[in-house]
């Protein structure tokens, strides 16, 4: 075992401060990555908040952080994959049985044993596991992704959740060329989306409350933009949609989006609001409509991503913030103030 610098917060309403944790010592399958960045993804924000306590209660102290990108500084003994020097990242899981059909079909995120990267049993040290807003962390090999060379390292940390989460749902509803397809909300997962049905050749529109991001959402890749407060100019869509995105992080209308859609169109939840939202009946059964979730994707998915992003020269639109400013980052994550993620530079650690 060995201590390691990081952030936690002690409990619900408590701001994130400097503390000291626990690592374990590599194991043999282990690799130990010495951390660069670390987005901040709204799930950071809902879980250290307890927002989610019907699904997953927080255990505090709570280290958030999954979107990691670093360098590894040592291996253990069986380690294949990796050696030190190389450049890796971790997303939201760190564990899972291995050997369950979903973790057989690289479904590792629907394993019912899968172990997250923070806020899960922690079966090395007891207690939970810990995240990425620390100095350095230690991972099973199976559940490091390699790093292409050639990206920008700070807009590659939100790959690692905004960009699979996006990116998994896209390709599971067979979004291509001649597709019309809906983002609902531009923050750090709706920017990520935009980005790729963009690359994936359809047409895409942005649903936002945030007049204010309209030049950006074009430049991002969108073919359209509606203010999704405006019914008018939603009214104007209706029945259109292939599939719609939903990635809004707090309740809003979900019927007002389920009318959008055409004969056997799907909204695919990312979006985890704390509260449940209503669905009307009709909304879905006049023209058998659907509506799903999905959870990240897959540790072969998320490597595919990654691998298609090094292609196209894919990464997010990031406000780099020293670890010292993440309070802040939550309030204005709450304001949809976000332009589009925040990711912490993790050498502001060393100064505490
Ligand atoms: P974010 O950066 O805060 O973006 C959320 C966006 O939703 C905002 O920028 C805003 O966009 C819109 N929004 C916020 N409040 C709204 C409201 N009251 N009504 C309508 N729109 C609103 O958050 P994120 O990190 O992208 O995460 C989004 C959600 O996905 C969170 O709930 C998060 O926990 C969840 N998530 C799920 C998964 C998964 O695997 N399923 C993975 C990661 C995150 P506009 O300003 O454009 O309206
Ligand atoms: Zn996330």
């Amino acid at each position: 075992m060995y201590n390691t610098k990081a952030y936690s917060a002690a409990s619900a309403t408590s701001p994130l401060a400097s503390d000291t944790i626990a690592r374990r010592d590599p194991t043999e399958h282990d690799v130990r990555i010495e951390i660069l960045f670390c987005g901040i993804c709204h799930s950071d924000l809902h879980s250290v908040r307890n927002e989610w306590s019907d699904f997953m209660s927080t255990t505090y102290p709570i280290v958030p952080g999954h979107e990691i990108v670093g360098r590894v500084t040592q291996v253990g003994s069986a380690v294949t994959k990796y050696k030190p020097g190389d450049l890796v990242a971790v997303g939201c899981m760190v564990d899972s049985d291995g050997d369950c059909p979903r973790c057989k079909a690289g479904l590792e995120q629907f394993c019912q044993d899968v172990i997250f990267t923070y806020n899960s049993p922690d079966k090395h040290l007891g207690g939970v596991t810990y995240g990425g807003y620390s100095d350095s962390i230690v991972v099973d090999q199976r559940f490091v992704l390699r790093v292409p060379e050639n990206l920008d390292l700070a807009g590659v940390a939100p790959l690692l959740c905004a960009g699979i989460t996006t990116y998994s749902p896209l390709r599971h509803w067979g979004v291509t060329e001649g597709k019309k397809v809906g983002v609902i909300g531009l923050g750090g997962l709706g920017h990520m989306g935009v980005k790729f049905a963009h690359a994936f050749g359809a047409h895409t529109v942005v649903f936002t409350t945030s007049p204010n991001k309209t030049e950006d959402a074009l430049r991002l890749g969108a073919d359209e933009v509606v203010i999704s407060r405006n019914a008018d100019e939603m009214q104007k869509h209706a029945g259109s949609f292939d599939f719609i995105l939903d990635t809004v992080s707090a309740k809003h209308d979900i019927n007002a989006y389920l009318n959008l859609l055409r004969l056997d169109g799907n909204i695919t939840l990312v979006g985890a609001p704390e509260n449940p939202l209503d669905v009307a009946a009709f909304s879905l059964i006049m023209a058998r409509r659907s509506l799903s979730g999905s959870s990240i994707g897959g540790i072969p998915e998320t490597q595919e991503m990654l691998e298609f992003c090094g292609e196209h020269n894919i990464t997010a639109d990031v406000e780099v913030i020293p670890i010292q400013k993440v309070n802040e980052a939550y309030e204005r994550l709450l304001k949809s103030d976000v332009k589009y993620r925040f990711v912490i530079d993790i050498t502001s650690l060393k100064s505490e």
